[in-house]
């Protein structure tokens, strides 16, 4: 053998000095190659195991398919399907144990492009032509002014409004209250900010609702969020909220009712509908989004889900059990003596919060309820150069 030959096994040039060992060397590779070839031949096995699904477990219904995932609420193993059908029967169920809608009804779908809003769209559409519930669905959106967040989403609704064929009417603070989300964290920083968007956005979709002339709105708010929004109010002893706020269906008196088709539904599973389902919707977080009080309470509830999987349904059942003293005062729904929307005070919150952003004061509606009153009536006139509460609507026709 000269400089140049090449090895047997390794294909590289091969030393005159190795020439003497090669007996010994081939052996040694003949091993490796066998054992490797061995190896290769058991992964090939495996993998054809897996794509065949001999291994896989059988959905549980019995429909004889291959199970793809585990349900988070039951943990059943079920196919894609089977999913499907488990996850929009319980929303059909839950819809019509509270008799949610009346044939005929008018109803909008508070629409962020989130992923709860997304799939409450597509299966309201879904149940709506299934079970033929007679409803008439409309998309309403809040354009509260984020650039580079809500921008990018009312892109995503927009996209849902030509995928089902559904409706849109999109409101923006600036044409309702004369500021943007982005101006407002100018002037309030990233402290209460979303005291701010909260409220606007609130009494925002009740306009909207008014403007359209809908019957109700149903939101995305899922279980998870019910549970995150009982242990707050237990943490803060909100007793008025806590009252209402594991409630499918809310609106008193002269407001539009708001409903909570995913009241039971658990956020995992919306998820895993969205993935399965390819929908179109939209996952970045919100760029103002300090919220550190539901995030701790968020963390809690994951903590708990950890340890008992349960927890997030049985604190909405804590909730709806809990009863409220008779000698417990709770605040009386009236209507905002400027704006005329509804109000437990004399003055809304989004009024008293309106003024301060104007006058410079963006403080002047944060706190105590009584306190934040009495504010507003005493610097109530001063140099308010933004217009009063202003409504007008950009509808966006169906494609
Ligand atoms: Fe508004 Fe706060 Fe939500 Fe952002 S995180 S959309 S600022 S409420
Ligand atoms: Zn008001």
């Amino acid at each position: 053998m000269t400089a140049t030959d090449h090895c047997l096994f390794l294909s590289v040039p091969c030393q005159p000095s190795w020439f003497w060992i090669t007996p010994y060397y081939a052996v040694m590779l003949l091993a490796i190659n066998m054992a490797l070839a061995r190896l290769v031949y058991i992964t090939e096995r495996q993998t054809k195991v897996k794509l065949s699904g001999a291994m896989a477990p059988k959905c549980k219904t019995g429909c004889g398919k291959n199970a793809i995932l585990k349900r988070p609420k039951t943990g059943d193993a079920l196919c894609r399907e089977c999913f499907f059908w488990a996850f929009e029967t319980e929303v059909h169920n839950t819809v019509t144990a509270a008799r949610l809608f009346r044939r005929g009804q008018y109803v909008a779908v508070a629409a962020s492009g989130g992923k709860d809003s997304t799939v409450l769209a597509h299966v309201m559409k879904e149940l709506n032509q299934r079970y033929d519930y007679g409803l008439r669905l409309v998309l309403l959106s809040i354009d509260e002014g984020i650039t580079g967040y809500r921008d990018d989403s009312l892109e995503t609704v927009k996209r849902n409004r030509d995928q089902y064929g559904i409706p849109l009417t999109v409101l923006s603070y600036e044409d309702l209250y004369g500021w943007t989300m982005d101006d407002i964290v100018k002037q309030v920083g990233l402290r209460n900010n979303c005291t701010f968007c909260g409220v606007f956005r609130r009494q925002a979709l009740d306009r909207g609702a008014a403007q359209l002339g809908v019957d109700q709105i149903v939101t995305g708010h899922n279980a998870d969020d019910i549970a995150e929004t009982v242990v707050m109010n237990v943490l803060r002893g909100d007793i008025a909220r806590l009252q209402r706020c594991t409630a499918i269906s809310t609106g008193t008196e002269g407001s539009i009712p708001r409903s909570k088709p995913f009241k039971y539904t658990y956020e995992k599973e919306i998820v895993m509908y969205a993935y399965f389902k390819k929908l179109d919707y939209f996952s970045t977080e919100c760029i103002y989004s300090p919220n550190a009080y539901r995030g701790y309470a968020r963390a809690y509830l994951k903590d708990l889900e950890a340890i008992r999987a349960t927890s997030i349904i049985d604190i909405i059942h804590s909730g709806e059990s809990l009863a409220v003293r008779d000698a417990a005062r709770l605040p009386t729904q009236g209507t905002c003596s400027r704006c005329q929307y509804i109000s437990s005070q004399p003055v809304c919150k989004a009024c008293v919060l309106l003024q301060g952003l104007n006058q410079g004061r963006p403080r002047l509606g944060i706190g105590k309820s009584s306190k934040v009153q009495e504010r507003a009536r005493e610097t109530e006139g001063e140099s308010d150069d933004r217009s009063e509460v202003d409504s007008a609507t950009v509808t966006v026709g169906a494609g």
